[in-house]
């Protein structure tokens, strides 16, 4: 049994198809208007093993930004540096049936946090908790953990950057509200740029899957093998990944899906399987997932990505409980 050729074979018949399948179905976010000139038929799938084993199928070339993905590392960031019982005293950890953006409840619960660090509210609080004195210190705490675990430098796109900071009304006026509840430990417009920047971090598809291959085994890369997230921090942002991690799809997600996953408004999904499977042929080991498809649905999921990831854990049974 080839695991390789049997996963070739999988996604060269799969990508072609859901292309077609869904093509027209959902679009590219317009709320970002730089978002918005992206392909919309783009589809990449890559895997990366413990072993090291890498496939990558599709147009898995194509970069795009990290968008709600940064979500997951501002939140490791901060309890890195804090300590995570002191993060959870300013956000909490309880999925909302809310959009990611929404101000309808004014994103508090009746803890007056906002609900958890995977929606925007939560994610510009955690963002103001980061150390430095300043945006710029802040985001390079976060780009330290990324280059940390891809082993290679990122980098912010400005055009999208630029984008979204010129139309950030809806993330302002989160900001505001979130400072007049004194959830916000720096400066708004400090808070909103270090948000902002850190959404526009530029990645692939295969940087995806190596961040959910290390989350996957807490922490760890097996490549290089360090410990590149604190194991204790990497688990929890699995629960809330699987909890929270696809904005108001998130217990669908984790119902039919069935995974730890994060998605963004730029069509990527970070996938992060356990390695818990007794016997399993190929995923028993665990691996991570980057999947990229830019139309996107009215929650904000990739239309193709998880049709695709779906089919993919199903036609393999895999499943973590
Ligand atoms: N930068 C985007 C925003 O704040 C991220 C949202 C998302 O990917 N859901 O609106």
């Amino acid at each position: 049994f080839n695991i390789e050729q049997e996963l070739n074979t999988f996604f060269e018949k799969k990508i072609p198809y859901y292309k077609q399948r869904y093509s027209g179905v959902g679009a590219p976010a317009a709320y970002i208007p730089e978002l918005k000139n992206t392909n919309p038929d783009y589809l990449a799938c890559a895997l990366m093993f413990p072993d090291g084993q890498v496939i990558l199928k599709g147009d898995y070339a194509v970069p795009f930004t990290l968008q709600s993905i940064a979500k997951v590392f501002i939140f490791m960031t901060a309890c890195m540096h804090l300590g995570t019982s002191r993060v959870l005293e300013w956000v909490d950890v309880e999925p909302t049936g809310d959009p990611f953006n929404s101000i309808l409840r004014f994103e508090l619960n009746e803890n007056k946090k906002p609900f958890n660090p995977m929606i925007n509210a939560g994610a510009i609080t955690v963002a103001s908790l980061l150390p430095g004195t300043d945006s710029t210190e802040k985001i390079e705490k976060v780009k330290l953990l990324l280059s940390a675990i891809l082993d290679k430098d990122v980098s912010i796109n400005e055009k999208i950057f630029i984008s979204e900071w010129e139309t950030a009304y809806r993330n302002r006026a989160l900001a505001n509200f979130l400072m007049e509840n004194h959830l916000l430990a720096a400066d708004v417009e400090e808070t909103l740029l270090t948000y902002t920047k850190l959404c526009s971090i530029e990645i692939t598809a295969e940087d995806l899957a190596k961040i959910g291959l290390v989350l996957s085994i807490d922490g760890f890369d097996p490549i290089r093998r360090i410990e590149v997230i604190p194991s204790s921090i990497a688990r929890f942002t699995k629960i809330l990944m699987f909890t929270c991690g696809m904005y108001n799809y998130s217990g669908k997600f984790a119902a039919y899906v069935g995974i730890p996953g994060k998605s963004g408004v730029s069509g990527g999904i970070l996938g992060t399987v356990p390695p818990s499977f007794r016997n399993h042929p190929i995923l028993s080991d665990g691996c991570g997932i980057g999947i990229f498809s830019p139309a996107i649905d009215p929650c904000g999921n990739s239309v193709k990505g998880i049709k695709l990831l779906e089919d993919f854990l199903h036609s393999y049974s895999v499943q973590i409980f």
